[in-house]
């Protein structure tokens, strides 16, 4: 007699492979037939992991009794196909395995088969108090409050198709009221439809709490989840598993909640869609913004991207009539944007002098009683520390970068060295260590530098600093966002971290210091980056109305189209300037681009491992087709924690011919590594779709 034939599942694990493995179902041990998406626990070598099953069959290429058996089974609900779908995808776009786009993308508690017996680790979830969240008291969002632009975005949004996928653009000037008209948007479609779950994405945690209190005080009845790397592994179980279960309507989260299951998807917002945070850097290197497309499409939903400063791609998909675009071109309260002056600085002032025409219009403000808000690109004291004497420079001696000075860092309140790309810490050395001379100045200033010459010039006023430093967390940063509020601030010093879509009442004036260091940077986006960050600055002057608010900034460049845009607002001038840019010099939008990254502990090899990415390149294409390959170079930033780090630039007009060739590129070198290291484990190499910096 034949015996029954075995069940054998194809699970998918969180490592850089792009296999599947077989493993045995023992259906009387696990009490249930398999099904995709299950979430099992496996072992492997000598120890165990977890798995998702994405393929059931009764056959093997593998002898059965070399095949082990799944050991448990998680009581989370199956990821659904439409989950499983969005992540082959990423996958196969983003040259990523299977198992590492998905199995991240779960919270880490409810990776841990510890908290998986049967009913408890749900109950114990349950059981989690809801965090609570403190009604803002916004009244500006009450439908009958809106004013008319704002009653007619709504109106178009209303009007769209819900069950067809379409992108929407809710173009927005900063003040406009964009949050209001999107919340009303999403009420609308929770009221409407049964069941119906909304995503909200966001490009940084510090957004979230403002958000959370206005939801919670227009759609008081409906449970929010909010999922972000700052949460605790329990809260963020937590709020995907209400996401994942449909029992959370609204889902308000940073990039990665774009990979989160949510069986009643019915429309997605993306707010601020042009940042750059919605880019992941390492690993999987997507773009949650250009997956919430996708996503949208394969579900048939529309989406709605928001910005004040669209990005390139966006406004260029607005000219081709891809997306549709809906404007709000009145500020809320009739408030109007600052009145830009540019104060022309030379570079022997840089990083020195406070200008005087600074100083006075800052006094000014202040009697006026008005909050300012400064803006500086870099972070603690000076970007370095160099000796009076000699050459001596405070560099990383594991990074080619400079040491950064903190007059305090963290717990630590003497003065200190920091590499703000790899992490060392030093104190800062009595001396000089090459000449010996006890003369060492700080170069350059910093936000700390700032606060400290503000006090000296006017010691009376309040003054507050915001920067990655003071708002170390999410608590932390809010204490100081409701310090601004309330008015416990006179000025505040700070890195862009303050441009974000903060509401500020009561902001006279703003500063921006050393605007030009971004532009001219060796980064092809950094006009466009550098045009929507002056526009968030500005943006965050005179909310409430009053009198004009006033911006200043400092550049070499006053004549930089960047500026001459900005000062009239120009936004379309701006665009149609940049693409006729992009497409002269051949770039994205144009056309599309990928990195092969190498990094080792000589640049020689990482050089060498990229060369001979490009011989096979060419040799696939002999004729190129309209595939351009770069010669291998060092990055900018050549050397990072040790590692000597360089990069082969890829070009094609079409994105199906780009992927094609990087498929093979990635077979190619799969076949002599062991995941992402090569066989020698000399090189670890990594290959990046889209990427933002080049
Ligand atoms: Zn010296
Ligand atoms: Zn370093």
């Amino acid at each position: 007699m034949k015996s029954p034939e075995k069940i054998i599942v194809q699970v998918i694990l969180d490592k850089p492979l792009k296999d599947v493995f077989d493993y045995i179902w023992n259906e009387a041990h696990l009490r249930t037939t398999p099904k995709l998406g299950m979430l099992v626990e496996l072992p492997f070598g000598s120890s165990s992991l977890v798995g998702i099953v994405v393929g059931v069959s009764t056959h093997s290429n593998i002898e059965l009794a070399k095949l082990k058996a799944v050991k448990t089974l998680s009581p989370l609900p199956c990821l659904d196909k439409k989950i499983r779908e969005l992540a082959e995808f990423a996958s196969r776009y983003y040259i990523y395995g299977l198992g590492e786009t998905l199995l991240p993308a779960i919270p880490k508690w409810w990776r841990s088969p510890a908290n998986w017996e049967k009913g408890l680790g749900v109950a114990r979830i349950d059981k989690l108090n809801v965090i609570k969240i403190t009604p803002s008291h916004d009244k500006v969002i009450d439908p009958e409050q809106l004013n008319q632009d704002q009653v007619d975005a709504l109106r178009h949004l209303s009007d769209a198709d819900h069950k067809k996928f379409q992108t929407l653009f809710l173009n927005g000037v900063t003040g406009s009221g964009k949050t209001a008209v999107y919340l009303n948007y999403l009420q609308q479609v929770i009221s409407n439809h049964r069941d119906a779950q909304v995503l909200i994405l966001l490009p940084e945690i510090n957004l979230t709490p403002q958000l959370e209190r206005r939801i919670a005080s227009h759609m008081p009845n409906q449970e929010m989840a909010v999922l972000h790397s700052g949460l605790s592994d329990k809260q963020r179980a937590r709020a995907w598993y209400a996401a994942t279960t449909g029992k959370a309507k609204v889902i308000l989260g940073t990039r990665l909640s774009i990979l989160t299951p949510i069986p009643n998807l019915a429309t997605i917002v993306v707010d601020e869609e042009h940042d750059s945070s919605f880019k992941q850097q390492e690993g999987l290197g997507y773009s949650a913004r250009d997956l919430a497309i996708w996503r949208a499409k394969n579900e048939s939903i529309p989406i709605l991207l928001c910005s004040a400063t669209p990005s390139l791609e966006t406004w260029h998909a607005i000219g081709q009539g891809r997306y549709k675009e809906i404007k709000l071109s009145e500020r809320i309260h009739q408030a109007q944007m600052p009145i830009i002056e540019l104060i022309q600085t030379q570079q022997a002032d840089r990083g020195t002098v406070i200008s005087g025409i600074f100083k006075r219009t800052l006094q000014n403000n202040f009697q006026e009683g008005r909050q300012a808000l400064i803006f500086v690109n870099r972070r603690g004291f000076a970007p370095a520390l160099s000796c009076g004497s000699c050459d001596w420079l405070s560099e990383c001696p594991d990074c080619s970068g400079f040491m950064v000075m903190h007059k305090q860092l963290g717990s630590r309140r003497s003065p200190v060295l920091c590499c703000h790309h790899c992490g060392l810490t030093k104190s800062v050395p009595r001396s000089c260590p090459k000449c010996g001379d006890s003369d060492l100045l700080p170069l350059g200033r910093g936000t700390q530098k700032i606060e400290e010459q503000i006090r000296e010039i006017i010691p009376q006023a309040k003054v507050l600093r915001v920067d990655a430093d003071t708002a170390r967390t999410g608590k932390l940063s809010e204490a100081l966002f409701t310090k601004i509020h309330q008015g416990e601030a006179d000025i505040i010093v700070g890195t862009q971290m303050l441009s974000k879509g903060h509401d500020y009442q009561n902001i006279g004036l703003v500063c921006v210091l050393d605007a030009d260091a971004r532009l001219y940077s060796n980064d092809y986006r950094a006009p466009e980056t550098l045009f929507a960050q002056l526009v968030q600055v500005a943006g965050r002057a005179g909310r409430s109305g009053g009198e004009q608010a006033k911006m200043l900034i400092e550049t070499r460049y006053p004549n930089d189209p960047v500026y001459q845009y900005l000062c009239n607002y120009d936004l379309a001038g701006f665009m149609k300037h940049l693409l006729k840019d992009r497409q002269d010099s051949r770039l994205p939008p144009y056309v599309s681009q990928a990195l092969v990254h190498a990094q080792s502990t000589h640049m020689a090899d990482s050089l060498n491992f990229l060369a001979g990415a490009k011989v096979f390149l060419e040799k696939k294409s002999p004729n190129q087709g309209r595939l351009v390959c770069f010669d291998p170079v060092p990055k900018a930033l050549a050397k990072v924690a040790g590692k000597e780090r360089a990069q082969l630039l890829i070009e094609a007009e079409s994105r199906t011919q780009l992927q094609t060739q990087l498929n093979a590129l990635d077979e190619f070198l799969r076949n002599q590594s062991t995941g992402r290291i090569t066989k020698q484990g000399k090189v670890r190499w990594s290959i990046e779709r889209d990427p933002l910096l080049i």
